[in-house]
């Protein structure tokens, strides 16, 4: 139960990768028939990517992942269009990956507005019109939050942030093959994904760049992707990513339907333990995600628990993500640390059954009253 962290390749992505693992391992640059089936395989895996996002196949770069994504997207737009201005927007909940491109930016002379989010944890398109300047040239805002599931308005920021001139990033790392990702309905100029989060290989990501943006590469040293990511192409792993998000857009509407009604019996059932509260919003929510805070207890005593009993979860707690704050997503959302502590996330996928829900349903009351048993804090 910890999909968001990342999820098992699907059989039949692991087979349309296997060849380019054997026989056909050329080199796509290469001009004779090995190199150029490679580039066939590139060039069909593209078309298909662009195809499922509404755009034209040269608007793709294939990257190491989301977190490369995000980085070439930040900092290749900022290098590349700051004798337009240098002032940046993002939100106070995006992954590191977006937050720390933007903080380093800010070491190198660049301006950075980050922006508060509601108590469920959204992006008020009002905020971001008030805080775009004349020097504003990137707003960056994911789609949907990878920890507490909220999902953003990103068409009317996009539109906004259109109309005023400037570019507009989303991370859609949580949301490629879950939600709509056409990115003319969404008003992006860049939207960033990551094979490894729908089922696809790890290590693989992709880019879409609308034509006309301006961005320096973050990778010299080849004219791969149209000179915007150098490096000789991981053949397999975009033929896998192409593969694993042709298929969850395919089933992506069944497929929710079916973790709607499990993550609503999980938040149903959790509510019913006392002192407990859903973080994030319960109507803009991925269909996959559970995110709850436990008074008097520890996210990471409580993933331990779990743990022994064959549950794998995750906590916005301290531990986990080697750093003694606990999430700055739900520290944005106005939770104290206290309560941000004991926070529980459960991200349902592909494998994840009834049973397992009523499994967890079975087991996280018994822990929650083990652990609160031993809190010199707890007066139940
Ligand atoms: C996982 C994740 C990333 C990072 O993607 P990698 O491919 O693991 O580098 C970025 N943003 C969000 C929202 C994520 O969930």
């Amino acid at each position: 139960m910890d999909h968001a962290a990342t999820t098992a390749l699907r059989p039949e992505v692991l087979d349309s990768m296997l060849p380019y693992f054997g026989s056909e391992f050329g080199n796509a640059s290469s001009v004779y028939g090995w190199g150029r089936r490679a580039r066939q395989a590139l060039d069909s895996a593209r078309d298909t990517v662009s195809g499922l996002l509404g755009a034209s196949s040269d608007e793709i770069i294939f990257t190491s992942g989301g977190s490369e994504g995000a980085n070439l997207a930040i900092k290749g737009v900022a290098w590349a269009n700051q004798n337009r201005g240098k002032h940046i927007i993002t939100s106070a909940i995006e992954h590191h990956a977006v937050l720390d491109s933007v903080l380093w930016l800010e070491k190198q002379g660049f301006e950075i507005t980050i922006l508060p989010v509601d108590a469920e944890g959204q992006v008020a398109p009002a905020q971001v019109a008030e805080a775009l300047r004349p020097d504003t040239i990137l707003v960056s805002i994911m789609h949907a939050n990878n920890e507490v599931g909220t999902i953003q308005p990103i068409s009317e920021i996009g539109a906004i942030v259109r109309e005023h001139g400037a570019f507009f990033h989303t991370d859609a790392v949580q949301t490629a093959g879950v939600l709509g990702m056409s990115v003319q309905e969404l008003n992006v100029d860049l939207l960033s994904l990551s094979a490894h989060k729908f089922y696809g290989p790890k290590g693989v990501g992709a880019l879409y760049l609308r034509k006309g943006v301006r961005l320096n590469p973050l990778i010299h040293g080849g004219a791969q992707e149209k000179r915007r990511r150098a490096g000789t192409e991981n053949v397999a792993g975009i033929v896998g990513l192409a593969k694993a998000l042709e298929l969850a857009q395919e089933e992506r509407e069944e497929e929710n339907a079916r973790l709607i009604a499990l993550r609503d019996r999980l938040i149903e059932g959790l509510m019913r333990i006392p002192s407990t509260k859903v973080n994030g919003s319960l109507v803009q929510r991925l269909p996959n995600n559970v995110n709850v805070c436990f008074e008097f207890i520890e996210g990471e005593s409580m993933l331990l628990n779990l743990d022994l009993r064959g549950v794998a979860a995750s906590s916005g707690s301290a531990c986990t993500s080697g750093s003694l704050d606990p999430s700055h997503v739900l520290l944005a959302m106005g939770l104290t640390h206290e309560i941000a502590h004991g926070s529980l996330r459960l991200t349902l996928g592909r494998d994840n059954t009834e049973a397992d829900v009523d499994y967890v349903l079975q087991e996280v009351p018994m822990i929650v009253e083990r652990l609160r048993a031993m809190s010199p804090l707890y007066q139940g």
